[in-house]
């Protein structure tokens, strides 16, 4: 198939749920991307945030083709070696107890929010959840309920019952408060809404607000873990401990997973025939994801730290950047210009990065080069600057 035929079966078969830039990727190599043309792209969006370790990583590729070659599925009946084993690492690298696996980012949040209201429902009779005001945390109905922008709800009426959005601010959070208030869930670096890091008094306040009214604390980490901030998870940043970390997106290097992790206060919240899902913790995305999670080393994560300062210094000295925000390679810059133009723009030359509102942002793969990263900055400069 050459691109026009893709774009015409695409706009005839396909729901038209997404606004699509006009390039179809048949392939690619790390940071590098290739379209059916042979155009060579330096990819800063892996996907959104998915392709961690970039495209055809050989150790990745590895661990799911090893999978592959055993067993590409078994149902949630009966044990399994790669859910099994990478629960553990998780729960080893991050104090977590235990560990749902979903396949989704919203999936790993609705698992949060039944755990967080089971919690409340079966202690206190509480049930309600706060979120902030510009949060996103997937498109269920009851993430979407979740997520704090109006732009988002329009036409999908009924929503789901208890949910409140508050001001990233303690008094935001107070605002919100009742006697029936179960759980706070917060975004460490707001992803959707522009890469916007959510004050560290704050969460640490938060925490503090949480923990003295046995309130549980949830950090959806769909986009900002799993090493994309410089850390395993970002709230590590912050020093706080959450009581529920949900991750996605970068956890499988590519393919469908989700996880929910309960902490200490919740881990034995759920019982036989609470949840379920059938293709949750498939036995390849788990493969992936165990070769994902072994990488993010201590050395790893610095070198990601390093990468990131060295674009946010080379971004803020770019003509037309008012300001650089996020942490590690969760990057968004705000320009005087528009982002979405910004982001056709870069294509054309050769850089595939996103846009989060107004900000254009950028979540390269942790393994990008500095030659690559060079070679980003200059389109950017090119396209920003002039
Ligand atoms: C992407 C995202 C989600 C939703 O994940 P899906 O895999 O698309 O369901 C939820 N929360 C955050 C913070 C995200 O960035």
């Amino acid at each position: 198939m050459e691109l026009q035929d893709i774009i015409s079966a695409d706009k005839e078969y396909v729901a038209s749920t997404y606004a699509r830039f006009n390039v179809a990727f048949k392939s690619g190599s790390g940071a590098k991307l290739y379209d059916f043309d042979g155009k060579e792209y330096i990819d800063c969006a892996t996907g959104i945030g998915v392709n961690i370790f970039g495209v055809n990583d050989e150790e990745w590729k590895n661990a799911v083709k090893a999978q592959l070659d055993k067993i590409q599925h078994v149902s949630n009946l009966y044990y399994s070696q790669p859910q099994a084993e990478l629960a553990k690492l998780l729960c080893q690298k991050t104090g977590a107890s235990k560990v749902f696996f979903a396949n989704s980012g919203a999936e790993a949040n609705e698992c949060a929010i039944k755990a967080a209201r089971k919690y409340g429902n079966t202690r206190y009779g509480r049930n309600e959840i706060i979120t902030l005001k510009n949060s996103f945390h997937g498109r269920t109905m009851a993430t979407l309920t979740a997520t704090g922008q109006d732009s988002f709800h329009k036409n999908f009426t009924p929503f789901l019952d208890g949910f409140k959005y508050a001001e990233p601010t303690i008094d935001g959070i107070y605002e919100c408060y009742t006697e029936k208030t179960c759980a706070v869930m917060v975004e460490v670096i707001q992803g959707e809404s522009g890469v916007n890091q959510l004050d560290k008094e704050f969460l640490r306040e938060l925490e503090k607000f949480c923990k003295s009214r046995d309130i549980l604390l949830i950090c959806d980490e769909v986009q900002c873990g799993n090493g994309r901030t410089g850390y395993l998870y970002a709230y590590e940043s912050v020093g706080i401990h959450p009581d529920i970390v949900t991750t996605a997106k970068g956890l499988g290097g590519g393919l469908p997973i989700g996880a929910c992790m309960l902490f200490d206060k919740c881990k034995d919240v759920y019982t036989f025939g609470d949840h379920g899902s059938t293709f949750g913790g498939n036995p390849v995305s788990c493969a992936g994801a165990i070769s994902i999670i072994e990488r993010l080393t201590p050395e790893l994560l610095l070198e990601v730290q390093g990468k990131g300062a060295y674009l946010k210094i080379n971004l803020e000295h770019i003509k037309n950047v008012t300001a650089v925000s996020g942490e590690g390679l969760m990057i968004g810059i705000s320009t005087t210009k528009p982002a979405k133009e910004i982001a056709k723009a870069c294509l054309e030359k050769g850089l595939v990065v996103l846009t989060a509102h107004e900000k254009v942002r950028l979540l390269p793969p942790l393994n990008i080069t500095k030659e690559e990263i060079n070679t980003a900055l200059k389109i950017l400069n090119e396209v920003i600057s002039q």
